[in-house]
């Protein structure tokens, strides 16, 4: 079966692959003069579940996706993959009680997620750190860009082809995947633009000790090839890809509050700044599109799209070829479209 995916991003991609993988045969149709033109061309990000305190629908999702993922990562070459490890640091008494309740709720194993004390996380670091934490062993960081690269391999890709009017598509099933720009086709979904900047730092004596992520309100990864990316910042609303000193300088900044000293000396080598979107939950909106017979979305991947595009491409594939699902009814009906429909 021949599926038109609109947008050649991490969400567009991950499908792209997931489909061929399962016998269809995807097109991708990107805007952009390249794949991962939009916010997935980063060439460094985490790949973290979004922690929640309870165990719920997203939280069974995003742990879904993240044993997926390291998976998936196997089979990829690459794509940078360095499962360092990240320590979620437990900066504020809100964050430290969440934290615990995620690792006592979530349930998973010691092995793969565990609170460790300041000195056991400094240890780990290969730092002085201040802060209790959640470790995630297997965790690490992915280049997104090299991730769309991969995902794409052998597909049909269409570039500088930005799809304007669905009856544009010669194909029985049609998803868009396009970023903040599936709004233009679903205008009454709550999807919300927040503008967004990395910032890449060349590592100091100091700072090239650091052998983990370590992820506060922002992140910091280990350095590689010589650098640290630092990120991000987080403006909803904002939909311009303007470079910026004062994000460079706010993602510093952040670092600095956290542990003082580390920012000394740290100085810019790069930065990328793009557009995510986001649902008013901070929950993908992932299904078929109401009012549309063979129309499906896979958007609002927010701050966790290396995750969470690769979860809802396994689940949409199945929706698309009519197979059992790969998740509980209770998460596919929280990702779906049609949450968002007013009662009554
Ligand atoms: C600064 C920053 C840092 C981030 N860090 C992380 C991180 O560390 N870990 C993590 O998991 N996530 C991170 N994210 C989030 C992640 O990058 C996004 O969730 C993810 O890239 C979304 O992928 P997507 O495919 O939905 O959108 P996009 O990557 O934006 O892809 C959409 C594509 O659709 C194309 N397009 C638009 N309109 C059309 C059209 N009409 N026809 C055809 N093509 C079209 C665009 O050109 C674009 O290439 C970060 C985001 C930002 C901005």
């Amino acid at each position: 079966m021949k599926v038109a995916i609109l947008g050649g991003g991490m969400a567009g991609c991950a499908l792209a692959h997931i489909l061929r993988q399962s016998g269809a045969e995807p097109v991708l149709y990107e805007a952009g003069p390249a794949l991962a033109s939009g916010a997935s061309g980063n060439e460094c990000g985490l790949y973290n579940p979004r922690f929640s305190a309870l165990r719920s629908a997203e939280s069974d999702f995003y742990a879904a996706a993240y044993a997926q993922a390291l998976c998936q990562f196997q089979t990829l070459e690459g794509i940078d993959w360095t499962p360092c490890g990240s320590l979620h640091l437990m900066t504020s008494d809100k964050i430290r009680d969440r934290l615990r309740r995620t690792q006592e709720n979530w349930g998973w194993e010691a092995a793969h997620m565990r609170l460790v004390s300041r000195i056991e996380a400094s240890e780990i670091a290969g730092i002085e750190l201040r802060h209790d934490a959640l470790y995630l062993p297997e965790g690490g960081y992915v280049s997104p860009k090299k991730l769309c690269a991969a995902y794409a391999r052998n597909i049909e890709v269409h570039l500088n082809a930005e799809i304007t009017d669905l009856a544009e598509i010669d194909a029985p099933v049609t998803v868009l995947a396009c970023g903040p720009a599936v709004a233009k086709f679903a205008p009454t979904l709550p999807l919300i633009p927040v503008r967004g900047q990395i910032t890449q730092v060349a590592a100091t004596a100091r700072s090239a000790a650091l052998n983990c992520n370590l992820c506060h309100s922002g992140y910091m990864t280990p350095a590689h090839n010589g650098e640290h990316t630092l990120g991000a910042t987080f403006q909803p609303d904002t939909e311009d890809s303007d470079l910026r000193a004062e994000d460079d300088q706010e993602n510093i900044d952040r670092l600095a509050e956290i542990i003082p000293g580390l920012e000394s000396g740290l100085t810019v080598t790069g930065q990328r700044a793009s557009v995510r979107a986001t649902s008013r939950n901070r929950f993908p909106i992932i299904g078929a599109l109401p009012g549309h017979d063979h129309v499906y979305m896979s958007a609002a991947h927010g701050s966790y799209g290396i995750l969470s595009s690769l979860m809802s491409a396994h689940l949409l594939t199945d929706m698309i070829l009519n197979r059992p699902r790969c998740l509980p009814t209770d998460v596919i009906k929280a990702l779906s479209p049609t949450r968002f429909k007013k009662r009554g």
